[in-house]
């Protein structure tokens, strides 16, 4: 099941009761994170969910509001024992910026795999997200996303029954597998 939260809301202006843009996404013990607003590690703190399991971030633009929570999460990522690598999708600049913002949190456990977006709409595939990258308006170069998740395919067990396939193989069948039997 894909669970998404919307962390954080608010936009520039700081406001008690919301946090900087950030939103996060599980699916099968894989986070995703889009844009990383200032506070983001106390949002993800206030839900409840996992540092540790964030395996991509991805950043919309890199005005301050949108990215500036990236040091403080990473460094709480260490400190939640993440070992993995984690993927890191932004427009041009990402590393010299993400570069710029490790100045503060030089030293981590795991180690950081940049995708720099230069298409106008580009489809990446990581931790079984399909995430649909594509170039928006902003006074700064900016992109959406969409994340896909696709489903397997419907099985029918009265179908199988009625030919005759051993019900052992329902399971790997039902996963899109391809059986071949005597
Ligand atoms: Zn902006």
């Amino acid at each position: 099941m894909l669970e998404v939260c919307l962390l954080g809301t608010g936009g520039m202006m700081p406001l008690p009761n919301r946090w900087l843009t950030a939103l996060m996404t599980r699916l099968n013990g894989s986070s995703l994170l889009i844009d990383c607003g200032e506070g983001t590690q106390v949002a993800i703190r206030e839900k409840g969910w996992s540092f540790h399991d964030i395996d991509v971030i991805c950043f919309t633009h890199y005005h301050g509001d949108h990215i500036s929570g990236l040091p403080g999460l990473l460094l709480s990522m260490g400190n939640a024992e993440r070992k993995e690598p984690v993927t890191l999708i932004g427009p041009k600049g990402l590393e010299r910026v993400v570069g710029a913002l490790r100045t503060i949190a030089p030293e981590l456990p795991f180690t950081l795999e940049f995708h720099e977006l230069t298409e106008a709409e580009e489809t990446i595939f990581c931790h079984g997200y399909e995430i649909e990258a594509y170039k928006v308006n902003h006074n700064v170069l900016c992109y959406g996303y969409s994340v896909v998740v696709r489903r397997g395919g419907r099985f029918f067990p009265e179908l199988a029954a009625e030919h005759n396939v051993p019900q052992k193989f329902w399971n790997r069948l039902q996963k899109g597998e391809t059986i071949e039997e005597d």
